[in-house]
C-alpha cells in the first residue's frame, strides 16, 4: 500500500493547465509542462490499496492502478513503467485522453474526491520515456504466421503490437497518408501532441511491424485478395460514418462534418499546409454537438481566430453530482468543462436546429433554432422559442453510426452486421468469416480510446489462438461487456 494515511493528509491537486491566452496562441498541449511530477507521488499515496479495487473494474484496461499507484509514490518509476505495460500498450494516449471511469469507480470517490489515476498513469509513461525504459520488445522467435491488420487507430495498433510481439509477421494498412487513426486526424494537438504517436510507431517499426499508408482495403487492395496473403485479418477500421443533419439548408457552403473540419488543422501541425483549407478565422461559428468531438472543434476554432463560438446540444445540461440512477462505481453522465470550454465560446443546451439561411453566394448566414424539452420521454419543439443565431460556419459533431460500408470492404470479406450496423463478432472477437476478425469501433460502434485498445489487445489473443493452437496473449475484455460503456 502506498501511505495508510495518505488520503487522510493530502487532498486531490490535479495537472496545471496554461493560461488560456498563452495557449490560445500555440497548438501545444494545454498543461504546464513538469507541473504533475513534484505533487504525483503525495497524489498517488491517496490510494487506500482497497482490498476490492473497483478502479480496475471501472478500467476497460483492467489497468493495476494500486500497484503502479504504490510505485509512483516510492518513485520507483521503472516498476511502474512495467505494471503500467503490463495492461496498456500505450498509456501515453489514455492518461493524456481518458474520461477515467476509474476516477468514478475510485473507493475514496465515495466520500471524498477521488484519485487522480489518470494523472499518475501519464506520468509514470512521460517518465519511463524520458529515462529511457519504453524499450522495443523484438521477439524471439518468428511462427511464420502472417496478419493484416485494417486501420491504424489504438485498436489496430494495440493488436498489431501484440501480434507482433507474440512473434507473428504483422502489416498495419492504413488509407490515410499517416498512421493513428483519430489520434493522428481527429484529436487535436492542443489535446495530445503527435510526438506520442509517433515514438510509439517507431517502437512498433523496430518490433517488426510494417506500416503500409494510403491503401483503403476494399478499394485499392480488394479484401478476399488480402485475406488470401495473410494467415489471419484484423479489422480495426473504425465507425467512420458520421450521422448528418438532414434539415433545409444543409446543402449550403460552410457546413461541415466535424471530421471534415478537424483533420485539415491537425494536417496544418504536421506541415502540410500553412494555412487550411477550412478555417474558422474571423466567423461565427457554430458547433453543433455537445460530446468530445464538439468540444474538440471549440478549442481548433478559438485557436483559428473565429470570431464567436456557439456549441449547441439538444440534450438538457446535465447536473454537477451524480444523479440518483448512476450511483458509485458507475460512470455518471456529469456536466463537464474540458480545457476548450476553459477557453471561451458559449454552450447552449435544449436546442434543435430547424434550418440553415444562406447568402446570395450559397453560403450559410444564419442558423434557426428552438428550444426543445422531453415529455413523456418524447423530445417536443417549444412553441415560441425560435431564434436565428449567425453562422459563418457550422460543425456537424453529433456522433457516428457505424463503420464504411462504401468502400466495398464490408461486401467483399462477405461481413454480417449487428443489430447496431456495426462488424458483428463472436466472444473471440472473429467475425463470421473464419480468420477475419475485428476490433475497436469497427464492432463495438463509436467509443473510448481506451476500449479500443483493450479489443485490440483481446482481439490479438483470438488470433493468436487460431495461429497457434493456444495463447499466451492476455485478453482484458469479452466484446459483450458493455456493462462499463462511457
Ligand atoms: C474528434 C474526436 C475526438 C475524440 N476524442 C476522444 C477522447 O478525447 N478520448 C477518447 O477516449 N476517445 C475520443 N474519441 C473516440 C476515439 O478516438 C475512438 O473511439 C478511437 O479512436 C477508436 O479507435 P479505432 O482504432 O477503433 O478506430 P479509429 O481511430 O477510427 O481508426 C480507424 C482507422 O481505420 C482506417 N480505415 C478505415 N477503413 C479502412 C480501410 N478500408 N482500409 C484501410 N484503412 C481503413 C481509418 O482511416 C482510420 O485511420 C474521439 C473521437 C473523435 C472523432
Ligand atoms: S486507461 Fe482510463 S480508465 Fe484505465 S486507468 Fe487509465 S484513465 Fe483510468
Amino acid at each position: 500500500m502506498a501511505d495508510p494515511k495518505g488520503f487522510l493528509n493530502h487532498g486531490r491537486e490535479v495537472a496545471q493547465t496554461r493560461p488560456v491566452p498563452e495557449r490560445l496562441r500555440d497548438w501545444n498541449e494545454v498543461y504546464v509542462p513538469g507541473s504533475l511530477l513534484p505533487i504525483i507521488s503525495k497524489q498517488a499515496s491517496r490510494c487506500m490499496d482497497c482490498g476490492i479495487p473497483f478502479c480496475h473494474n471501472g478500467c476497460p484496461l483492467g489497468n493495476l492502478i494500486p500497484e503502479w499507484n504504490d510505485y509512483a509514490y516510492r518513485e520507483d518509476w521503472q516498476a511502474a513503467s512495467e505494471r503500467l505495460h503490463a495492461t496498456n500498450n500505450f498509456p501515453e494516449f489514455t492518461g493524456r485522453l481518458c474520461p477515467a471511469p476509474c476516477e468514478s469507480a475510485c473507493v475514496l470517490g465515495i466520500n471524498q474526491p477521488a484519485v487522480t489515476i489518470k494523472n499518475v498513469e501519464v506520468s509514470i509513461i512521460d517518465k519511463a520515456w524520458d529515462n529511457g525504459d519504453v524499450a522495443p520488445q523484438i521477439p524471439e522467435r518468428l511462427s511464420g504466421k502472417t496478419v493484416a491488420v485494417i486501420g491504424s487507430g489504438p485498436a489496430g495498433l494495440a493488436a498489431a503490437q501484440q501480434l507482433t510481439r507474440a512473434g507473428h509477421t504483422v502489416a498495419v494498412y492504413e488509407r490515410a497518408d499517416r498512421i493513428g487513426g483519430l489520434l493522428r486526424y481527429g484529436i487535436p494537438e492542443f489535446k495530445m501532441e503527435k510526438v506520442h504517436i509517433n515514438r510509439r510507431i517507431e517502437q512498433m517499426r523496430t518490433e517488426g511491424t510494417k506500416f503500409r499508408t494510403g491503401i483503403e482495403i476494399g478499394r485499392d487492395l480488394n479484401a478476399t485478395d488480402l485475406r488470401k496473403r495473410y494467415d489471419a485479418v484484423v479489422i480495426a477500421a473504425g465507425a467512420t460514418t458520421a450521422r448528418d443533419l438532414p434539415v433545409p439548408g444543409r446543402e449550403l457552403g460552410g457546413i461541415h462534418q466535424a471530421m471534415e473540419y478537424l483533420p485539415l488543422a491537425n494536417k496544418v501541425q504536421e506541415g502540410d499546409y500553412v494555412t487550411p483549407p477550412l478555417t474558422a478565422e474571423g466567423k461565427h461559428v457554430v458547433v453543433i454537438g455537445g460530446g468530445d468531438t464538439g468540444a474538440d472543434c471549440v478549442g481548433t476554432a478559438h485557436r483559428q481566430g473565429a470570431a464567436s463560438v456557439t456549441q449547441l446540444e439538444i440534450m438538457p445540461k446535465p447536473g454537477e453530482d451524480r444523479p440518483a440512477h448512476q450511483p458509485w462505481p458507475t460512470f455518471p453522465m456529469l456536466y463537464k468543462v474540458t480545457s476548450a470550454h476553459e477557453e471561451g465560446g458559449e454552450r447552449v443546451y435544449s436546442v434543435s436546429t430547424t434550418h440553415f439561411e444562406g447568402d446570395e453566394d450559397g453560403n450559410v448566414k444564419a442558423l434557426h433554432l428552438i428550444e426543445v424539452e422531453f415529455k413523456d420521454g418524447k423530445l417536443e419543439q417549444k412553441p415560441g422559442t425560435e431564434r436565428v443565431i449567425p453562422a459563418q460556419l457550422v460543425t456537424l459533431a453529433m456522433g457516428f453510426t457505424g463503420t464504411d460500408t462504401e468502400n466495398g470492404l464490408v461486401q467483399q470479406f462477405g461481413l454480417e452486421l449487428d443489430a447496431r450496423g456495426n462488424i458483428a463478432r463472436d466472444a473471440d472477437f472473429q467475425t463470421n468469416v473464419p480468420g477475419v476478425y475485428v476490433a475497436g469501433d469497427a464492432g463495438r460502434g463509436q467509443s473510448l480510446i481506451v476500449w479500443a485498445i483493450a479489443e485490440g489487445r483481446s482481439a490479438a489473443r483470438g488470433v493468436d489462438r487460431l495461429l497457434t493452437g493456444a495463447s499466451d496473449l492476455p485478453a482484458p475484455i469479452r466484446p459483450t461487456d458493455r456493462s462499463l460503456t462511457v
